[in-house]
């Protein structure tokens, strides 16, 4: 089937073969005609599957195809997305399939400069890409209007509620025209209860759509638990990466504290390595990221929220260094691996403290992950499971806090996911560590917070 078929125009099916596509994938096929049509939509779909062109090919053509009168150019699509990488990468999809038609689209997220996106908005914007924090920011400081938007995109929907950002979420829908006067999509990896009430609130008549999840059968990924004690997990995560000679392995620890010790004693191993969390600046993530794509880093060692949004698929090896606390993050680790048709490898060494967090990872697949102890790394059994220790900054927004709202519907949400409103500052100078210096003002307050960090909140800059 080739793209023809989904009535999309003359502009779209040009962009859409500068890029090289054939075929549209399956997301495509379902989701576009739909979106033309100008249904809400409900999307089971993960990054890698080619959501992004699945929403936006529709999206651009529906705004094409009714345009306003000369002279006005109201915000009219927006799509929110749960981090900073995300939103850019989604503009630059935007940019990509929209580059033969006459619409302006523009990014905004936290951690860089308000004025420039100001400047930017005031020109007049099409179609709009945001991360919450910094959206809301510009609607407090009044230089954005949402009261015109057709079309809603709520990518990683999933995602945006882990990082709590329901509240902002919330606000948001509040300042949109009446629900029914405009197009609803809601893209989402997995399907909690809250995604689920979110989706009963925001779409109207559905249609829904389940694509097969790259990889989330086992067949092109080969899963593989290692029982290891945790005190000789990074001796044996470098004797792999040397015997095995991976060339590209991406690392998951459940703490930045933790994927900087990694990254810094796998380089000592002689390794080429690189962290990349929400603590980092956006220059040394994208700087690591490119070294990761170039080769130059062997090894990227990613907290599960920075790796989020992250471009980074398809790659041979990934490794669960250690277990993450939400069974999901599970699911969305092992994805980045599988080369298109090629077999990925998902490694995971578990150790004595580990064995809970195994066993839900291993109800929510349905089966049990192959185990293989090896050789000279036998855990010892004498070593008694201790809790899970969780990393310093977790006060404050970070990922302990990001992750422990999903399973409770209830928890009380500890700060904002944007960080800025009510973090408190005592908790944001606990967070930055011993020595840390009160910062004036509420921005600073989730500075060391990963989400924050992550999301466009803009509470780095
Ligand atoms: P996404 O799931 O939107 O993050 O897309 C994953 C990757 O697939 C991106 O690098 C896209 O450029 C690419 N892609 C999207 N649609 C197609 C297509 N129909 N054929 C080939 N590659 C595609």
């Amino acid at each position: 089937m080739s793209f023809d078929t989904l009535g999309l125009s003359a502009e779209l099916l040009r962009a859409i073969s500068e890029q090289g596509y054939t075929q549209p994938t399956p997301i495509q096929r379902k989701a576009i005609p739909l979106i033309l049509q100008g249904k809400d939509v409900m999307a089971g779909a993960q990054t890698g599957t080619g959501k992004t062109a699945g929403f936006t090919l529709p999206l651009l053509q529906r705004l094409c195809e009714n345009p306003l009168a000369k002279g006005r150019r109201p915000v009219r699509a927006l799509v929110l997305t749960p981090t900073r990488e995300l939103a850019a990468q989604v503009a630059a999809s935007v940019e990509t399939y929209g580059r033969h038609l006459h619409l302006r689209s523009a990014v905004v997220f936290g951690g860089v400069k308000i004025n420039p996106q100001i400047d930017k908005l005031r020109r007049g914007v099409d179609v709009l890409i945001a991360t919450p924090g910094r959206l809301l920011d510009h609607v407090s400081q009044k230089t954005v209007d949402l009261s015109q938007v057709e079309i809603l995109v709520l990518d990683e929907a999933d995602r945006m509620l882990d990082m709590g950002f329901i509240h902002d979420i919330r606000k948001v829908l509040a300042l949109l025209p009446e629900n029914g006067a405009r197009q609803n999509l809601l893209f989402s990896a997995t399907f909690s209860k809250d995604i689920k009430q979110l989706a009963n609130r925001l779409l109207n008549n559905p249609e829904l759509i389940e694509v097969a999840q790259r990889n989330t059968t086992a067949e092109r990924i080969d899963q593989v638990v290692h029982p290891v004690d945790k005190r000789r997990k990074r001796e044996l995560l470098s004797h792999m990466i040397g015997s095995r000679n991976w060339r590209q392995v991406l690392v998951f620890t459940r703490t930045k504290h933790g994927a900087n010790r990694l990254a810094q004693q796998l380089e000592k191993d002689g390794l080429s390595a690189a962290a990349i969390h929400g603590n980092k600046s956006q220059g040394a993530r994208t700087k690591a990221l490119a070294g990761f794509k170039s080769g130059d880093v062997r090894v990227l060692v990613a907290t599960d929220i920075a790796a989020r949004g992250l471009d980074i698929n398809q790659l041979p090896h990934v490794v669960n260094f250690e277990l993450p606390n939400v069974p999901e993050d599970y699911v969305h680790r092992i994805g980045r691996t599988g080369r298109a048709g090629n077999e990925g490898e998902a490694v995971s060494l578990v150790c004595v403290d580990e064995h809970k967090l195994l066993a839900d990872i291993e109800r929510l697949l349905k089966k049990d992950i192959p185990s293989v102890v090896l050789e000279g790394y036998e855990p010892d059994p004498g070593i008694k499971a201790e809790p899970i220790q969780q990393g310093r900054n977790t006060k404050g927004g970070g990922q302990k806090q990001a992750r422990g709202r999903r399973s409770g519907a209830s928890a009380k949400r500890p700060a904002s996911p944007s960080g800025e409103k009510r973090g408190p500052r005592k908790a944001a100078r606990k967070a930055a560590g011993p020595g840390a210096k009160a910062q004036p003002g509420r921005r600073r307050s989730a500075r060391s917070g990963e989400r924050a960090a992550l999301l466009g909140g803009g509470r780095t800059d």
